[in-house]
C-alpha cells in the first residue's frame, strides 16, 4: 500500500466501452495540472465545462466535460478533477496518459486501488465502515444488497456504531469518576443503576449485531452446490427457483467455464449456485485434464454452504449417486432432493432422516418448490424481520462479538459482590476499542491495506 500522498490519477469508470468515461485526479494541490491542462480556461469549481482534452502538441484528444472540486469539498477531501470523455478503452487511456504526463513534474501518479476512497476516508469524508459500503454497493449482487450497502454508505450503521460506543463512554466515564473515591464505590453500582445502563447497552448491541448478521446474508449470500446425474431436472429447478423474481445471472468471478455458476436470490438473499454437471469422484478421472477439472469442483463442494442433491424420485439413485455421496465433505449439509414426484407418485414434502434431509419435489409442477426455499432460508439463518439491515462484513461481526463478550464480563463483574469497579472499567473500555475498529477511529495500518487494496483502480 502507498502512503505518500502525491496527486493520483486513474480511470474511474469501468473497463470496455460505455456512453461515457471518466478520468479521475486528486492531490492536495491540482492548480499546476490545471494550468497545463488547460491553459488559459478558468474552470469553476462544481460547475462542467465543455472543454477540448489536449495533448501536448496541441492536438485534441477528446471533447469533453471537466469538472473540479476545490478541496475540501470534493469525493477525497482534496483537490479533484473530473474528465468526462467518450467511453473507449484506447481514448481513455490516451486522457489518463495526457494527465499523468502533465502532472509528472508535480509528482502526479497513477492511483492504487481504492485509493480515492481510502484519502476520503483519511481526510474525515468518510468512516470506515462507509468506505466499505462503497465497494459493497459496487459489488452488489441484489437489489436487497444494493440497499443496506447504501444503508451504510449513508451513514446509519455508523451511527448505530458511534451510538453504542457513546453510551459505553458514558458509563465508563462514571465509573471512572466513582474510581477516585473509594468511599462511594460501594453502593455505586446500586445508585447509578450502572447494571441497568449496561443492560440497556447490551440489548441494543444486540439489536445492532442481528440487523448487521442478517446484512450479512445480503452480501454474502450462500454457497449451493448443485450435483445429480443428467436429466434429473437440475436446470429446471434452478429456474423454478428463482421464480417470478428476475433471476441475477452473474459469473462469479474466478470460476472457469467448464463449470456453471450463477446466482440466483431468494427474498434478495444472493444463492451462488454451483452446477457441478456429472461430477465424478478424482479415481474415476481418466486422465491428468479432467483429474485437475474434478479437483476443483470438489474444491468448490467443499467451500459449499449447502449441497443440493439431486435425484429422480421416479428412477431411484443410480451406482454413482452412491458413490458421489460417500465423497461429500463432513459437516456440509446435504439436501436430497427427490424430483419428478408427478411421474413417481410422491406427494410434496419434507423429511429430515439421520442422513440428510429429504425434499420431494416436482420442478417442472412447481410442487414443493416454496418448502426447499424455506429450507434453504432456514439454513442460511435468515429471518424476516422488517427492519434495516446493515450489509456488514465479516469484521464487523467479530468486532460486534468480541464487544459483546467484554460487556458479559462487565456484567460478571457487577455481580460479583466485591464488584470490582476497575475491572468492570477495564472491560468497558475494551469494548468500545472493539467498536471503535468498525468505524476505522483505531484501526491497524495493515487492517486498511487489506479493505483498500480490494477495491478497483479509480474507485
Ligand atoms: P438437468 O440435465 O439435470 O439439468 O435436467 P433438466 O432440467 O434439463 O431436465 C431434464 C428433463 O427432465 C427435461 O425434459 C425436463 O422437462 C424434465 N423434468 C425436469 N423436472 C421435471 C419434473 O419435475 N417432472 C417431470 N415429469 N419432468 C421433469
Ligand atoms: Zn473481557
Amino acid at each position: 500500500m502507498n502512503l505518500d500522498t502525491s496527486p493520483i490519477a486513474a480511470i474511474a469508470t469501468a473497463p470496455g466501452r460505455g456512453g461515457i468515461g471518466v478520468v479521475r485526479a486528486s492531490g492536495k494541490s491540482l492548480a499546476p495540472l490545471l494550468s497545463v491542462l488547460f491553459p488559459g480556461a478558468t474552470l469553476t469549481p462544481r460547475h462542467a465545462t465543455y472543454i477540448p482534452f489536449k495533448q501536448a502538441d496541441g492536438s485534441i484528444i477528446d471533447q469533453g466535460i471537466a469538472i473540479w472540486f476545490k478541496g475540501p469539498h470534493s469525493y477525497t477531501g482534496e483537490d479533484v478533477l473530473e474528465l468526462q470523455g467518450h467511453g473507449g478503452p484506447v481514448v481513455l487511456q490516451m486522457l489518463l496518459g495526457r494527465v499523468l504526463e502533465a502532472g509528472r513534474e508535480h509528482g502526479l501518479r497513477l492511483a492504487e486501488p481504492g485509493e480515492f476512497t481510502r484519502r476520503a476516508y483519511l481526510n474525515d469524508k468518510l468512516d470506515l465502515a462507509q468506505a466499505e459500503a462503497v465497494a459493497d454497493l459496487i459489488d452488489a449482487s441484489t437489489e436487497a444488497a444494493a440497499k443496506s450497502a447504501s444503508q451504510s454508505l449513508s451513514g446509519a450503521f455508523s451511527k448505530a456504531i458511534n451510538t453504542l460506543v457513546e453510551q459505553t463512554i458514558g458509563l465508563r466515564m462514571l465509573v471512572e469518576a466513582t474510581l477516585d473515591f473509594p468511599e462511594e464505590e460501594i453502593d455505586f453500582l446500586e445508585k447509578s443503576d450502572a447494571r441497568g445502563q449496561l443492560a440497556v447497552i447490551i440489548g441494543s448491541l444486540d439489536q445492532v449485531f442481528r440487523q448487521a448478521a442478517q446484512g450479512a446474508l445480503l452480501r454474502e449470500g450462500l454457497n449451493v452446490v448443485l450435483v445429480g446425474q443428467p436429466n434429473v431436472g437440475k436446470s429446471s429447478l434452478l429456474n423454478a427457483l428463482a421464480g417470478s423474481d428476475v433471476a441475477i445471472v452473474t459469473p462469479i468471478a474466478g470460476t472457469t467455464r467448464d463449470k456453471v455458476s450463477e446466482t440466483i436470490q431468494i427474498e434478495g438473499i444472493p444463492l451462488n449456485i454451483i452446477d457441478t454437471a456429472g461430477i465424478r469422484t478424482v479415481d474415476e478421472a481418466v486422465d491428468v485434464v479432467e483429474r485437475i477439472g474434478i479437483e476443483r469442483t470438489w474444491g468448490e463442494v467443499a467451500k459449499a454452504d449447502v449441497i443440493l442433491h439431486l435425484l429422480d424420485a421416479n428412477l431411484g439413485p443410480s451406482a454413482s449417486d452412491e458413490h458421489i455421496c460417500a465423497a461429500f465433505p463432513q459437516g456440509v449439509p446435504v439436501l436430497r432432493i427427490w424430483n419428478k414426484i408427478d411421474l413417481s407418485g410422491h406427494k410434496p414434502g419434507l423429511d429430515v432422516a439421520s442422513d440428510a434431509t429429504h425434499l420431494y419435489l416436482s420442478a417442472n409442477e412447481h410442487q414443493g418448490i416454496d418448502l426447499l426455499r424455506e429450507e434453504l432460508l432456514r439454513i442460511a439463518g435468515w429471518q424476516q424481520t422488517g427492519e434495516s439491515l446493515y450489509l456488514a462484513r465479516e469484521r464487523h461481526l467479530i468486532a460486534l462479538r468480541n464487544a459483546r463478550e467484554h460487556l458479559d464480563h462487565a456484567a460478571a463483574h457487577a455481580a460479583q459482590s466485591d464488584q470490582s469497579l476497575d475491572l468492570f472499567a477495564e472491560e468497558l473500555r475494551l469494548a468500545q476499542a472493539q467498536l471503535s475498529t468498525i468505524t476505522g477511529e483505531f484501526s491497524p495500518d495493515d487492517l486498511l491495506g487489506v479493505i483498500f487494496s480490494r477495491f478497483c483502480i479509480g474507485k
